[in-house]
Formats: C-alpha cells, sequence, structure tokens
C-alpha cells in the first residue's frame, strides 16, 4: 500500500527506539479522568497512544485519572471502556491513578522531609496573588519556611478531617521567581470532602494533577507519555517530580505534546457537554449531534470513518479549529463503501401507474452495494400505486427538472421506465396524487431499459413498504466557534434551533424492518442512515448520519 510518513511522534519514538532508550521497550497510556463520556477529541489522542503501541509492538494501558472525587462516577468509567474497544482498541491493562495513593503520600512525606515541600495556611486568593505574572516574579508564602516536623504532623491532620477544606494545602518548595510559572511554589495537595468513587472516605487529601500523572507513569513503566499541548508547560514540572522519585538512571518516562482537536459548530469540553446533558438541551451524552464516540455511534458513523478522519488531519505542533466538513466527508467516504443502498422516501406523495395491471406485484431485483463487486441483493416489492418523494414531482417544471412532470420518461430504479401524465390536487391547490403510465418493455435487465431518460427516482409500493419516522440532525451550534463567540459563558444562546427535524410520515421498504442499529444503509438520493437505538419493530426510527453530499459548500 500507500507508504504514509511518520508524524514527529513518530520520529520521536523510533529514535528513541534507535537510541536503545529504556532498553528498547515502548509503553504508552491512555489518562481519561472518568468525568464525563469520550469525544472526538479524546479520538484523536486514542489513536495516537494505542496507534503508536501498536505500531511498534509496545502496550498501551488504560488509566482513569481519577483524583477528583466530586466529579468522577463509574458509569464514566463502563462508557470509556466501551468506546475505546469499539474504535478497535485494546489496551494491556486497566490502572487507576487512585491506586497510587499511598504511593504518592509516601513520596510527599519524602519531600517534608527532605525540606522541599511545605503546609500552607493561607487562603487560595492570597496563594494566587503572590503567584506574580510571567514578568514578575511572586511573593514567598509567611509559611514557606515552617519547621518540617510542623508540616508533618499538619499534613498527617489534611487527611483525617480534622482540617475543613481550603483551610491549608501542601505545596512544593521550588522557587517563586521561577520564569515558569508551574514551579512557583505548586500545590500537592488539597483537602476534599467527598467520598471517592474507589477509595470511598479512605483519603481527604487528593493529590493534585501535577504531582500525580507523571508519578503514575513512572510507577507503571510508561516510556512515552504523549499528551495535549497545553501539558507543554507542564513539562518541566513533570521531569522535576520524576527527577526526585526516580531510582533507577536507565529508565524515565517521557512527556510529549500535540495538538488539542477542535471542531467547527460543536464544543469540545466536558464541562459544557455535561451542562447540555444536565439541561436537558440534548438527549443525552449519546444524542446524536453531540461530538460524543456514542452520540457518533449512535448516529451511524463507522469506527473506520472516526479513524480516517484523524487519519487526514494528522498530528502538529499547533493549536487550531477542524472544518466539521472533513469529519463528514470521511464518513460519506467510508459509508459509500460500506453501506447497503436502500429504498426510503421520506416525504411521500402516491404515485399511481394507471396502465399497470391491479393486483400484481412483481419483486425487483436491488443490489445491496454496487460499490462492492461482491455485494448479495435483496428483492422489493413493485406495484401499481408507489410512494414517491414530493420534490420529485412539478406541474410545471423548468427546463432542466430531470424528474416527474408531464409528458416526461424519468426511470424508476431497480424497475421499469415511466412516462408521467399529471397529476390530482386538493382544493388548497396541494398535490395529492401523481400519474404515470409505465413501458412494460423497459423492465431492469431488459433491452428497452437502456433508453436514454435523464432522471432516475427512487420509490416505494404504497402497500408494501412500512411506515417510519426520520431524524435529521444538523449542527448543534450556530456559529462556527462557539467557544470563541460565547458571551459571559453562556454558549447556550448559540445552540442551532434548527439542529433537530423530526420527520414523521416516511415509508420505507419493507427490507428495513430486519435492521440494527450498527448496520450502515444508504437512502438512496438522500443520504446515509442506521437504526436508532430507540426503533421498535411496530415503529421504525431512522437517523441520517450525514447527507450524500455536502449541502453546506456551493
Ligand atoms: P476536557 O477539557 O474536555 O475536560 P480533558 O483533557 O480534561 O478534557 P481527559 O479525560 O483528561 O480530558 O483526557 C484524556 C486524554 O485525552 C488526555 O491525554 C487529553 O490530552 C486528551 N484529550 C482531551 N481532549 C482532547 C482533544 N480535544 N484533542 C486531543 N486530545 C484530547
Ligand atoms: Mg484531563
Ligand atoms: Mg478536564
Amino acid at each position: 500500500g500507500e507508504k504514509k510518513s511518520l508524524n514527529f511522534i513518530e520520529v520521536a519514538v523510533e529514535n528513541d527506539l534507535k537510541e536503545g532508550k529504556n532498553g528498547g521497550r515502548i509503553q504508552t497510556r491512555f489518562p481519561p479522568e472518568p468525568n464525563g463520556y469520550l469525544h472526538i477529541g479524546h479520538a484523536k489522542a486514542i489513536c495516537m497512544d494505542f496507534g503508536i503501541a501498536q505500531k511498534y509492538n509496545g502496550v498501551c494501558n488504560l488509566r482513569f485519572d481519577d483524583t477528583n472525587p466530586v466529579k468522577e462516577d463509574v458509569e464514566y468509567v463502563d462508557a470509556i471502556k466501551e468506546d475505546i474497544e469499539w474504535l478497535g482498541y485494546k489496551w494491556g491493562n486497566i490502572y487507576y491513578a487512585s491506586d497510587y495513593f499511598q504511593q504518592l503520600w509516601d513520596f510527599a512525606v519524602k519531600l517534608i522531609k527532605e525540606g522541599k515541600a511545605y503546609i500552607d495556611e493561607q487562603s487560595a486568593e492570597d496563594i494566587a496573588k503572590q503567584k506574580g505574572t510571567p514578568t514578575q516574579p511572586g511573593i514567598n508564602s509567611p509559611y514557606r519556611d515552617r519547621p518540617i516536623e510542623e508540616n508533618l504532623e499538619l499534613f498527617q491532620k489534611m487527611n483525617t478531617g480534622e482540617v475543613p477544606e481550603g483551610a491549608m494545602v501542601l505545596r512544593a518548595k521550588i522557587d517563586m521567581a521561577n520564569s515558569n510559572m508551574h514551579f512557583r511554589d505548586p500545590i500537592m495537595y488539597r483537602i476534599i470532602n467527598h467520598p471517592h468513587h474507589r477509595t470511598g472516605t479512605t483519603w481527604k487529601a487528593y493529590p493534585m494533577y501535577d504531582f500525580a500523572h507523571g508519578q503514575s507513569d513512572y510507577f507503571e513503566g510508561v516510556t512515552h507519555s504523549i499528551c495535549t499541548l497545553e501539558f507543554e508547560v507542564h513539562r518541566p514540572l513533570y521531569n522535576y517530580y520524576i527527577d526526585l522519585l526516580k531510582k533507577d538512571d536507565n529508565y524515565s518516562p517521557r512527556q510529549m505534546e500535540f495538538n488539542r482537536l477542535n471542531l467547527t459548530y460543536t464544543v469540545m469540553s466536558k464541562r459544557k457537554l455535561l451542562a447540555l446533558v444536565k439541561e436537558g438541551l440534548v438527549t443525552g451524552w449519546d444524542d446524536p449531534r453531540m461530538p460524543t464516540i456514542c452520540g457518533y455511534r449512535r448516529r451511524g458513523y463507522s469506527p473506520e470513518s472516526i479513524h480516517k478522519f484523524i487519519d487526514k488531519i494528522g498530528y502538529t505542533k499547533y493549536d487550531g479549529i477542524i472544518d466539521v466538513s472533513l469529519l463528514e466527508s470521511a464518513v460519506r467516504e467510508d459509508l459509500n463503501a460500506r453501506s447497503t443502498r436502500v429504498s426510503a422516501v421520506i416525504n411521500p406523495v402516491k404515485c399511481i401507474i394507471t396502465n399497470y395491471p391491479e393486483g400484481l406485484v412483481e419483486e425487483m431485483e436491488a443490489i445491496n452495494n454496487p460499490e462492492d463487486p461482491n455485494s448479495a441483493s435483496h428483492t422489493i416489492e413493485f406495484s401499481r400505486e408507489l410512494y414517491i418523494e414530493r420534490e420529485d414531482f412539478m406541474e410545471d417544471a423548468p427546463k432542466k427538472y430531470f424528474r416527474m412532470t408531464p409528458g416526461q420518461e424519468v426511470r424508476l430504479k431497480n424497475a421499469y421506465i415511466v412516462k408521467c401524465t399529471g397529476c390530482k390536487k386538493n382544493a388548497e391547490g396541494e398535490i395529492e396524487e401523481v400519474y404515470c403510465e409505465y413501458d412494460m418493455n423497459t423492465k431492469s435487465g431488459m433491452p428497452d431499459s437502456n433508453r436514454k431518460v435523464k432522471g432516475t427516482l427512487h420509490w416505494v409500493s404504497a402497500a408494501h413498504s412500512i411506515p417510519a419516522e426520520v431524524r435529521l440532525y444538523d449542527r448543534l451550534f450556530k456559529v462556527e466557534n462557539p467557544a470563541l463567540e460565547e458571551k459571559d459563558g453562556n454558549f447556550r444562546d448559540l445552540l442551532n434551533p434548527d439542529s433537530l427535524k423530526v420527520l414523521t410520515n416516511c415509508r420505507v421498504e419493507k427490507f428495513l424492518a430486519e435492521m440494527k442499529p450498527l448496520d450502515y444503509l444508504q437512502f438512496q438520493r438522500i443520504g446515509y442512515f442506521n437504526i436508532d437505538k430507540d426503533s421498535t419493530p411496530n415503529k421504525l426510527i431512522f437517523n441520517r448520519t450525514v447527507s450524500l453530499k455536502d449541502t453546506w459548500s456551493k
């Protein structure tokens, strides 16, 4: 196949391998915080973390970064596993940062004993005020030189419940004048009085991200700790703690950063996605309008289409925002290759073939996927009374209207060529029935079927089709970059009020009654669809995954 050039992380990893670093071992991790469902940005990180391990015969572990008990839950843990598996990856082990609480505690005690950490009793505001600015040094805390014995005693108290939340924190004693703000005596531990979903009430003092992440990597033997660009400025602190921790000069994990994925017309922060769910602005984390992995799955995206998209956008060192049409073109490309072609009429009008025998039913052959030479086919019933799309008939049509209009021939897909003869309207002038005549020698496969006609229409038999609901989705937000345009943090005002359109009056061919949510379908001439999880045999419901063409670009 085509040889792809390496991304900059792969180049660095190959270089480390060449130099024999860490004994030629490759170990990565994907470290989600279980405080929400995974979104497409996480998919980009997953493809990197698992992809590197796969490519270089290493292992990628799943580590739940569960150091904040307030927002975390087992529901999220389970959903995260399901989504990673759906993307096609297998982790080596499952770890929890909370499994290292004792080791981290012991390390913190060691740093206190070495005079490298102290208990600060100032308020969060005062600590923030003393931080300084990137161009101005900070101010030392009045508690900075507290005796070691007192620090040890207070640190124990932070974890017994004797000390209220916010009353004290443990800080690293590094350098309040360092040009890297993260070195200005960063907080290592704070008190949180909330039971943890795994450790219960054992702990009251919890480590901060910066004091947990690198050490967790080290405890596990991670060789390449790949994360997003916002952690680049944390890297010196990551290395600082690891250097104090490490015992073996032949091993240390290496942090590397790539650009986050941002997509137009959506938001990618778990906090905002959670707000949409909690406030009922969407139907749940798996609402097909959400940028979550479960949302895309429910909407009919294939895992392959997400991989295609991630491959297209690549990994760089520059943050930006990716046009969602790139994701849509990836899913179109993928579903074009794998979807089953079916007939569905989403805005039906009756069409009567006046010269077709009453009571006659023909089984027409429909190839499931013309893109696949080994494709099977299914049958679709044809009869005198059909449904066609309302938009496919016009009484007075302009010149280039190659659909049904009196006097003009069109081909009915997999059936006959018919000539439109007229229509019937109700008192309001609305079209009630369309009439045409068929040419019995033009059935698919017969010689006369090769006659040149410009338009081909889809249809279903009125008596043999089944009713269905179709849900058409549009962009969740009406502006390109909601994160940038929101005023006073109110991104809710920017929601697209027309992001969901429900059509309740559709007719689909019978074959669709047997479909399952993960079957990929193309409603011919309309778009890619799948069956929704709300669908029942008595009430079929379909989601539009994506339209056939990009209707947004001209
Ligand atoms: P959020 O800002 O939505 O809360 P997060 O980064 O806090 O996201 P985590 O659960 O900590 O979410 O993320 C796990 C991993 O996924 C991290 O390594 C993080 O860098 C990566 N990740 C999160 N969001 C994106 C994104 N938009 N693009 C690429 N990687 C991402
Ligand atoms: Mg995080
Ligand atoms: Mg977060």
